[in-house]
């Protein structure tokens, strides 16, 4: 049996048929119909009104810092709780970082997202906020705390396409939302990003600086230093397809989460659904009694030949940051130390499930 992935891709079937017609257009070049056709297919699922394909999310979360003029020392707040890949662009801009820890939503702590800006040594410009895993955080608190301290808020969703809180969007409540389509995300165009939000300058700014910030003239003409960011039409073409599955994926990603939390519940805790939200349940993700229980059952799984992997490891405890300012109460940190990331790829079987959540008990 071939090996089990953590997510791997899976197709829906007509990614090819308009791959075929980008060739047959001799559109390979970048942008094209199907760069516009896939925006548009985020902009209709997510409801929002402008949005940006993008060869990746880091991409996104770098124009976001950059369209919003957000620079040189200015502080920019992060979840901890997250990838590298959220808060690499801070460093781009030269930017300070503060992290601050989770609570019991495994998401951004509102409590310490109030004491970083009243310890901050300058009023931090932006939130860098992450849906890990897919699953929501306390949206209500977090957008309010933002308003009211004139915080951009720039939601890190490439985990989180199809979640949603309030029944909108994950990704569309703050300034500038991004998604995710890398290998292992929920759809993916083997690489590529979208960068959404309800304004319409802020995305025009963005494409801009997405394509070398060219001025609109016969030659080649620059104000500005730009980037090379956006996505191929090919890659398009395949995002096109991907979103006709989207809702497919989520409803199998979550029948996948059932599924292993019936059968290991009184072993584990699983990663909450806060009130009024539904998470895409990305990865299913839980957390032993015991610290490092996890590391074992990793190698037991392993031996089978099955993917799996601690959590995220916090960003105030990588050594890169290694002396950055960080708000955290030890949440993320315990929750590191015995959390495990388990294989939920939408194309596994139930059998197959079955199967890990036998081995992860046997291991215990
Ligand atoms: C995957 C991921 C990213 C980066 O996405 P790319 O498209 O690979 O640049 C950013 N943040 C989080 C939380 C991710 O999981």
């Amino acid at each position: 049996m071939a090996r089990v992935f953590l997510s791997a891709p899976y197709m829906g079937g007509n990614e090819q048929k308009y791959i075929k017609e980008v060739f047959d257009s001799n559109y390979i070049a970048p942008l094209g119909e199907f760069v516009d056709r896939f925006e548009q297919s985020i902009k209709d699922y997510c409801q929002i009104q402008n949005a940006l394909a993008l060869n990746s999310a880091t991409a996104g979360l770098h124009l976001a810092l950059r369209s919003f003029g957000i620079k040189d020392g200015d502080v920019v707040l992060a979840s901890t709780f997250t990838f590298a890949a959220s808060v690499n662009p801070i460093m781009y801009e030269r930017c300070e970082p503060i992290f601050i820890d989770c609570d019991e939503s495994w998401n951004l702590s509102p409590k310490l997202l109030k004491e970083a800006i009243a310890k901050s040594p300058k009023k931090p410009k932006a939130l860098i906020l992450t849906h890990l895993y897919g699953q929501a955080s306390k949206m209500n608190e977090i957008v309010e705390i933002c308003q009211n301290e004139n915080i951009k808020l720039i939601e890190d969703a490439a985990e989180a396409l199809g979640g949603f809180y309030d029944k909108k969007a994950l990704g569309t409540f703050g300034d500038a939302g991004v998604y995710s389509f890398n290998g292992n995300k929920i759809i993916t165009t083997s690489g590529g990003g979208m960068l959404v939000s309800k304004d319409p300058n802020f995305i025009a700014k963005a494409r801009y600086y997405s394509t070398q910030a060219r001025e609109p003239l016969l030659h080649y003409e620059h104000l500005d230093y730009g980037y090379n960011y956006r996505l191929s039409n090919v890659l398009g073409a395949i995002g096109v397809g991907q979103m006709e599955v989207l809702q497919d994926r989520v409803e199998r990603k979550r029948q996948i989460f059932d599924i292993y939390s019936n059968l290991l519940k009184d072993i584990a805790e699983f990663m909450p659904e806060i009130p009024n939200s539904r998470g895409n349940r990305w990865l299913t993700t839980l957390l032993f009694r015991e610290k490092n229980t996890h590391l074992k059952v990793i190698e037991a799984l392993n031996k089978h030949d099955i993917e799996s992997r601690p959590l995220w490891k916090p960003m105030h405890l990588q050594p890169v940051f290694k002396g950055a300012k960080c708000i955290v109460d030890g949440t993320s940190e315990d929750y590191f130390s015995r959390g495990i990331c388990l294989p939920s790829g939408a194309d596994m079987s139930d059998e197959l499930v079955e199967k890990v959540a036998n081995i992860v008990r046997s291991a215990l």
